[in-house]
């Protein structure tokens, strides 16, 4: 009786006469075709593009076809294939695309094991964040001013842990916002942690001036632009992104924001609606002096990651009209849920 096989030639649509011939490299059974003598290995999963129509994306602005124009490292050039359309298009390649740093907190969820007071906790964090006090300082305040005694290292590790949780209300506030909007400014500011240069790259919202992500990198190139800007576009999209001349946007504004301006500006300066992004950036290095640096990458990605969310969901904005730019981009919560959110406003 002939035996039957489950699959057939490739070459020659043979199904039923082969040679078993061995491994290929990887591992799957490979068969000589006794009819035509082409060897494969039918198990192995086909290399993507080959032997099927490529992978391009279609064209953004015709629906059409789109051909390769040029490759590089971290992202492709495609150009339209209807000669009249020719739109040519950037699209960052997905393996290159590394989440950002907000993604890499350790610490903790709750508040359980703790030998203090949940309040007691929720008003250093408060101090820290809002205020511009020193570990040690606000130690000296709750021996004070409570009674209680805390050391300034305990305080220090109850800013730093409680990263995770507040970042999980954050994802659970994030659905309620709109932060589509006419302008979002990516900018990075410099911090220094053990001594050494980092970059914080950081999306606002300049209707709100809502934090839309941020990212923490010793890097200062594209592939960084591309975590932060990433990580913004699941929340909106601007009618346009507004950077300065540097280099590093150019390419990711293009590729994960198809048909969205680019505004690139000598300076922040001669930009009017600058003053937006200016006042994060205020706060921010006012709250940074007064740590001197941070020691750990680590910890500096978890009190970073709280003071953004001390400034998007608990700091009223007198320019704002008192409101938090999440109240601004449209949250509003109930009382039941204020008490679940903790200080969220
Ligand atoms: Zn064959
Ligand atoms: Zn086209």
């Amino acid at each position: 009786m002939m035996k039957s096989y489950h699959f057939s030639c490739p070459k020659c649509n043979n199904n039923h006469s082969f040679y078993r011939y061995g491994k290929d490299p990887d591992g799957y059974q490979k068969y000589l075709c006794r009819n035509c003598h082409h060897q494969f290995a039918p198990e192995r999963p086909r290399a993507e593009g080959a032997n099927c129509r490529r992978n391009y994306p279609s064209c953004p602005v015709c629906g059409k076809a789109s051909f390769l124009h040029h490759d590089y490292e971290h992202y492709s050039n495609y150009r339209c294939c209807d000669k009249r359309c020719n739109h040519s298009f950037f699209a960052w390649k997905s393996t290159a695309i590394s989440s950002p740093s907000l993604s890499q907190l350790f610490g903790k969820h709750d508040f359980k094991r703790m030998r203090y007071p949940v309040q007691l906790i929720i008003t250093a964090l408060s101090m820290f964040y809002l205020g511009k006090n020193s570990f040690r300082n606000i130690s000296l305040i709750l021996r004070t001013a409570f009674n209680v005694k805390v050391s300034h290292t305990t305080i220090s590790n109850w800013c730093t842990n409680f990263a995770p949780l507040f970042d999980d209300m954050r994802i659970r506030l994030m659905p309620l916002l709109d932060l589509n909007s006419d302008e979002w400014h990516a900018d990075e500011t410099v911090v220094k942690i053990a001594g050494v240069k980092h970059y914080i790259w950081f999306v606002v919202d300049s209707e709100t001036r809502f934090v839309i992500g941020f990212h923490l990198s010793p890097h200062r190139d594209s592939p960084q632009a591309v975590s932060v800007l990433h990580e913004a576009q699941k929340h909106g999209k601007p009618a346009a992104i507004v950077s300065d001349r540097y280099s590093a946007y150019k390419v990711p504004v293009k590729s994960l924001f198809d048909g969205v301006k680019h505004i690139r500006v000598e300076s922040f300066k001669d930009d009017i609606s600058n003053n937006l992004i200016e006042c994060f950036n205020k706060q921010f290095k006012a709250w940074y002096k007064t740590k001197q640096g941070f020691s750990s990458y680590a910890s500096a990605n978890n009190l970073i990651s709280m003071f953004v969310f001390f400034f998007n969901f608990i700091r009223p904005h007198s320019a704002l009209d008192g409101m938090t730019p999440a109240q601004v981009a449209g949250l509003k919560l109930s009382k039941k849920q204020k008490r679940e959110f903790l200080l969220v406003a």
